[in-house]
């Protein structure tokens, strides 16, 4: 479905709908400013949501690139689902009281502009002018903000800058990276989940682990995690639930690798939205199953949440 419906949230409406949720229940949830976008300066925002008592920090990031949308409506419906429940649902108070979530609905902001406000539905880089013909080419410029942190950056050999997976002239040479590492030397985060969804469908409806994780108890962790939010979504269009992926992934400048071996903080990515009869990747699906989708995976991050302490408590001692 392009243009999106309004059921999709766009850039132009996320700071109200932010200070709605806000508002709701203005102890507990603060709207902040963590950053600004590379070219366009706008704003990057987190719903910082808890108690300053919770004992571990959740990050949760809805969206890195243009075109996937799902994880924003994901994202802001799990903040809603924690405003809502606090005290009125006996699990997500619990929840509440372990932990205290940063929401960041998108780092790319500029990306999402385009998409969202229909212009073209396939813009994945942020603006940056990578040509720097003083135009924004909205099918060839800009970066790839999961190929920018710093985390073998320079193992990555595509230096095309109208390749979709440019990965900018440095390591966080992009201010949406940097809003990002900032926030890190501010906070510390058990926890990292990144939403993306698979435009070509190859990486549909399936989590993905840092690369290169060894035999850790920091990964074991994270790969334990990973299979109880797996398990717990079941595919759009087909049978049986989400994998976790097991073996060669993506590794040069993404941000599950940033966390996970700068940081030692367990990291995972979710490719929303599946494959239809057709064999088609369904990212930007019609108002039925969006929402679907949305619940599916407030379910598994209750899920999740709710064992995850006894799962942290079972695991081996570090060596
Ligand atoms: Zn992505």
């Amino acid at each position: 479905m392009y243009p999106l419906t309004p059921n999709y949230i766009r850039e132009a409406k996320l700071y109200k709908e932010l200070q709605r949720l806000t508002q709701l229940q203005p102890a507990l949830v603060q709207n902040r400013i963590i950053g600004f976008s590379s070219n366009e300066n706008l704003p990057i925002y987190a719903l910082e949501i808890g108690k300053k008592q919770a004992k571990q920090q959740i990050l949760i990031i809805g969206q890195h690139h243009g075109d996937e949308v799902l994880g924003l409506n994901v994202a802001l419906a799990w903040a809603e689902k924690l405003i809502d429940g606090y005290k009125t649902d006996e699990r997500i108070t619990k929840i509440l009281e372990q932990y205290r979530f940063w929401i960041v609905p998108t780092i790319n902001p500029e990306g999402w502009r385009i998409v969202s406000s229909g212009q073209y539905q396939f813009k994945r880089k942020n603006n940056r002018d990578t040509d720097n013909n003083k135009q924004l080419d909205l099918r060839t410029d800009g970066v790839d903000l999961n190929r920018n942190y710093p985390v073998f950056w320079d193992m990555d050999s595509d230096m095309n800058i109208n390749s979709p997976y440019y990965k900018g002239t440095e390591p966080a040479s992009e201010s949406e990276v940097k809003a990002i590492i900032s926030l890190t030397q501010q906070q510390s985060f058990a926890l990292a989940i990144f939403f993306h969804s698979s435009a070509s469908g190859a990486y549909s409806e399936k989590l993905y682990l840092p690369a290169r994780g060894g035999d850790t108890p920091l990964f074991q962790q994270t790969k334990t995690l990973a299979q109880i939010y797996a398990k717990a979504v079941k595919k759009d269009y087909a049978a049986g639930t989400y994998e976790v992926h097991d073996g060669i992934s993506s590794e040069v400048g993404n941000a599950r690798n940033y966390f996970f071996h700068r940081l030692g903080t367990k990291a995972f990515l979710v490719e929303i939205g599946g494959i239809n009869a057709k064999g088609q990747s369904v990212i930007h699906p019609d108002d039925k199953m969006l929402k679907r989708i949305v619940q599916k995976h407030l379910k598994a991050l209750t899920k999740l949440l709710t064992e995850m302490e006894g799962v942290l408590q079972q695991s081996p001692p570090r060596i």
